[in-house]
Parts: C-alpha cells; structure tokens; sequence
C-alpha cells in the first residue's frame, strides 16, 4: 500500500489499524461510561472523599472562634496574634537581659515567679541564657480550654540559643546555628468582669504605666507589653 509515496507494508497497515480501532473502542467506551449513571455514582463517591476532611478542618476552625467569643465576647484575634508576638518579643529580651521585670505587666503571679527564680539564680551566677529572636514566623490558636477560661497559642520563630559566662565566653549552645523553634503558650482571661485598673511601674525608669495605656512608658519610652482585657500569660514552654 503507498500513503504520500511511502511504501507501507501490508502488515504494518494491519498493526496500525488495530492500534486505531482499539484506541477509538477505548475513547467510545470512556465516553458511554461518562454519559452513564455509573459515571456519575463514581464520581460523588471521589469527590465526598476528596473534600471530607476540609470541610471538617472548617467545622473545627469555626468551632474554635465560637469558643473563644464564649470567653471573652469582644476577642479580636488578628489583635491578640499581634500581641503573641510583643510576648514573646519581651520574654527573650527578659531572659536575654536577666531583666525579669520586663515581664510583670503580661504574666500571672505563677509564671512570674518561676521566670524570677530563673533570671534571678542566672544572674547570681553570672550566667547570660540569650534568646536571641532572629525572626518571628507566626502563631495560631491550637486550643481552647473553656473550662479554664484559657487559650493555648502556638508561635514559631528562628533564634539563636545560647548561654554566656561572666567573661562572654560560650557555655552551650550556638552562636550560629539558627534553630526554628516552636513555643507553646498558654493565655488565661482572668476570672471576673472588673476593669482592669492596675498600674505597671515602668521596669526601665519606674514611673507608673496604665495597663490599658499604650505599650510605651511616657517617661523613658521603653516598650511595655500588656495584653488587653485582663488576658494574661499562664504558660510559656519550648516544644
Ligand atoms: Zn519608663
């Protein structure tokens, strides 16, 4: 057989005759398959599977806002994500300072003694455990405990961790190796409607700071982290 002046041998014609016809016969049957009813159960079937799991990651977000609104009505959690951060900002600065007053304005009573302890046995012994937050990478809500009026935060940041002697020579850990670490922690809207009207001594110059005021000391300009409507840290813990 000649095809545009090519030769083709007769066998050959036959092999790509049958290709054709068994590829058109596939073609058909995918068509009458689509246009069947078999068609259209296969295809609800993949697609519930498919799309189960989001709409449930959904429900449980959706859930989540509703419980936090149950604690405190007026949350405004773009805000409080924002304020994570300045904790968590002021936390690696009090640790990497040995300056535990920088945490009095944001912790509960407990949490501030045990970072106390902490800062106050390193600075006995001339011990530097720096923090040194290199980059914030976010937080999420992960929790709400509703029985505790609590809120369990997630937040990421690359740090450098390490701890300095007296002399500024290495104890442990790394100058250089920047570690992607992740924090929980733990926030607890105190108990009771009452306005917050406590003031916060200025942990720089010790003039009087209004919680409810803006977070930078009128007198001296050092930052003063306070989180709103009497939500304070209760846990603070390297995952
Ligand atoms: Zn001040």
């Amino acid at each position: 057989m000649e095809i545009f002046g090519v030769k083709i041998p007769g066998d050959l014609m036959i092999v790509i005759l049958a290709i054709l016809g068994i590829l058109g016969g596939i073609k058909y049957l995918t068509w009458r398959f689509k246009m069947s009813a078999f068609y259209w159960i296969y295809h609800t079937i993949r697609k519930a599977l498919k799309e189960e799991p989001l709409e449930e990651m959904d429900f449980k977000e959706y859930r989540m806002d509703d419980d936090i609104q149950k604690i405190d009505e007026n949350f405004d959690k773009a805000d409080f994500l924002k304020t994570v951060e300045n904790v968590l900002r002021q936390y690696c600065k009090a640790m990497s300072e040995n300056e535990h007053r920088l945490l009095l304005s944001f912790e509960t009573p407990n949490l501030f003694q045990r970072h106390k302890g902490q800062i106050e046995y390193n600075k006995k012994a001339q011990i530097k455990d720096v923090h040194k937050l290199q980059e914030f990478l976010g937080a999420k809500f992960v929790q709400v405990k509703m029985e505790q009026n609590k809120l369990v935060v997630e937040a990421r940041a690359n740090m450098f961790r390490y701890k300095l002697n007296k002399n500024g020579s290495l104890l442990s850990g790394s100058q250089s190796d920047l570690r992607k670490l992740i924090y929980q922690m733990i926030f607890v809207k105190q108990a009771g409607q009452k306005e917050v009207d406590e003031r916060v001594n200025c942990p720089n110059c010790g003039a009087p700071h209004e919680v409810h005021s803006a977070g930078i000391c009128q007198y001296c300009g050092t930052m003063i982290v306070t989180l709103k409507d009497n939500w304070l840290l209760d846990d603070l813990k390297q995952m």
